[in-house]
């Protein structure tokens, strides 16, 4: 149930619906708008009586919301959430998109790292990505670097300034994570992760989302729920395909339109993911730009300095050259000119 108060409602008479709410066991969460506040209630509505409720002071309107996901619904937050980063980079509501890029994972080879960071930095690119803890599926592939790996992105970021998102697999590592990441990323295969989410509910740094490969528009969202309603409104939803039939040709199916979707049912920020969604580096380029033209806020994709000896995901990785060429054809989309040296 969502409560609109009037726009001049003072606190006293605010405070009086939220302990309405309190003394009938169940949660609030107050959205403070530019215009209005809204309350959001969560839990068993059975013992609320919303005709009372309109009634009290204050009080403009009552709306049921029929989605479960309710905090993360537009519903109860019109505006589009936008997350604020303390360097001033901003992902979400009509903010420029954002490009997230760097290899699979993490590997021993600094340098190679660290190259791809100065061309993503040299490109405009916001955030630096890059596996530490990787989630295989064969145990006897390449599991990551760990604490190394994440030294390495940390100092990648010492020397270019760009943000650092990896991912995490276990509730154990969070503390460690919070230490050196600044995006922290749950994997596709983590989605329905519920512990791992409530935990990530938690803390204070903003959480991506993959959503899983055989997961719903619906199941995605409430996987967004779970981070939001344990106390961390920080979250992105990133895109990356769903199983199909026919992995001949691309690795998933990429569901662009759950961009509209999303950012219809949703206020937060929804990127997409072309690398992982097709498997071919080939398609990383024409998938983003309909990604881009679709609306979503940014996009996430693999670099790396070799691909053809990367530990994992080479096919579906640019080189540094290709990186930068996908990449002016990215920025020359989202009107950032001053990184398009060719089309200037
Ligand atoms: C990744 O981003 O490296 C990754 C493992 O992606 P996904 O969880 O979408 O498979
Ligand atoms: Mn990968």
């Amino acid at each position: 149930m969502i409560i609109v108060m009037e726009h001049n409602a003072t606190q006293e008479q605010l405070n009086r619906v939220l302990k309405y709410i309190e003394d009938r066991g169940m949660k609030s969460y107050i959205h403070k708008g530019d215009l209005l506040n809204v309350v959001a209630v969560i839990g068993n509505e059975i013992n609320l009586n919303p005709e009372n409720i309109a009634a009290l002071e204050g009080v403009t309107a009552v709306k049921k919301v029929q989605e479960p996901y309710k905090l993360v619904s537009r519903v109860s937050h019109p505006e589009d959430t936008v997350i604020n980063f303390p360097n001033g980079v901003k992902i979400g509501g009509l903010e420029r998109p954002v490009l997230m890029v760097g290899p699979c994972s993490v590997e021993k080879d600094f340098d190679g790292l660290l190259q791809v960071a100065k061309a993503a930095k040299e490109m405009g690119c916001q955030f630096l990505r890059g596996g530490a803890f990787k989630p295989r599926t064969s145990p006897y592939d390449f599991q990551g670097l760990e604490e190394k790996g994440l030294q390495y992105l940390a100092q990648a970021r010492q020397e270019t300034g760009l943000l650092v998102v990896t991912e995490v697999m276990d509730t154990m590592d969070i503390p460690l994570l919070c230490q050196y990441a600044d995006v922290l990323q749950v994997g596709a295969r983590n989605m329905q992760n519920f512990k791992l989410l409530k935990a990530l509910g938690r803390i204070n740094k903003p959480v991506m989302i993959k959503r899983g490969p055989a997961a719903t528009i619906k199941e995605f969202l409430l996987a967004a729920e779970y981070v939001v309603s344990n106390g961390n409104p920080n979250v992105i939803l990133c895109e990356r395909g769903v199983k199909g039939f026919d992995s001949q040709f691309s690795r998933n199916v990429l569901d662009i339109a759950a961009v509209p979707i999303i950012k219809k049912l949703s206020h937060l920020p929804v990127i997409v993911d072309p690398s992982h969604a097709t498997g071919k580096r080939y398609l990383i380029e024409p998938m983003g730009k309909a990604s881009l033209i679709a609306g979503a806020h940014g996009l996430m994709f693999e670099v790396h300095h070799d691909p053809d000896n990367a530990m994992c995901d080479g096919a579906q990785s640019l080189n540094i050259e290709q990186f930068k060429e996908t990449t002016r054809v990215f920025n020359k989309l989202i009107g950032r000119i001053d990184y398009d040296n060719k089309n200037k």
